[in-house]
């Protein structure tokens, strides 16, 4: 099985990928691969200090680097892992580029999704689920964490609403694959909900 976890900044997306890859290890008794992007390997790792930490950049430019580093992590850990029998539970996927660099930056939708989908070599996941919080509230959260923020967590309030609604629309339009998850809640809470809604989705 292949998940996804999407979702703004802040909305505890690490914490509860970790969380439903304990309860699917237990549950199948296979591997789990917990990973993310951007930087889910060495090359990841350079490029996402690159277009987090680097010079300014067009979202061109940023668009492509996103991808690159998604058709490595693809090519190097998702696909083998999945060949051997693994569950891969990644902490963003390619709807975070549709969402950020499209709905964000205003590329085209389409374009960012053809880019993405020609890195994956047309992998999708299983099941995505989307932890979905008010910007206000995610910002609240971010805050408290007490990390300086990086480039693109500095965007401004609109640039967080825009990618929100950007994940909303993509979960409604394919509600197949997408599970929404309301991440106002308490860890326990949202967890034990993402786990009901994915073993649904997964057929466990
Ligand atoms: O989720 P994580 O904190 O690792 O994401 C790092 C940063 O990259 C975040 O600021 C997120 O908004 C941004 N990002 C992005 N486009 C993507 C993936 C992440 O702008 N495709």
């Amino acid at each position: 099985f292949f998940i996804s976890f999407e979702g703004g900044d802040g909305v505890g997306k690490s914490t509860q990928a970790r969380l439903l890859g304990d309860w699917l290890a237990g549950l199948t008794g296979r591997e789990v691969v917990l990973t993310r992007e951007p930087g889910g390997t060495d090359l990841g790792k350079q490029l996402r200090a690159a277009v987090l930490h680097g010079e300014e950049m067009g979202p061109r430019a940023e668009a492509l680097l996103y991808a690159a580093d998604r058709a490595h992590h693809v090519d190097a850990l998702i696909r083998p892992a999945l060949e051997r029998g693994a569950v891969v539970v990644t902490d963003r996927y390619l709807d975070s580029s549709v969402a950020y660099q499209a709905g964000g930056r205003a590329l085209a939708e389409e374009e960012v999704e053809r880019l993405s989908l020609w890195a994956t070599d047309g992998l999708l996941p299983d099941a995505t689920v989307l932890l979905d919080l008010d910007a206000a509230t995610a910002a609240e959260r971010r805050a408290a964490t007490g990390e300086s923020p990086d480039r693109l967590e500095r965007a401004g309030a609109e640039f967080h609403q825009r990618t929100r609604e950007a994940f909303l629309r993509r979960a409604g339009a394919d509600p197949e694959r997408w599970v929404v998850v309301d991440a106002s809640g308490s860890v326990e809470d949202i967890q034990a909900q993402i786990r009901v809604d994915v073993a649904a989705r997964l057929g466990l």
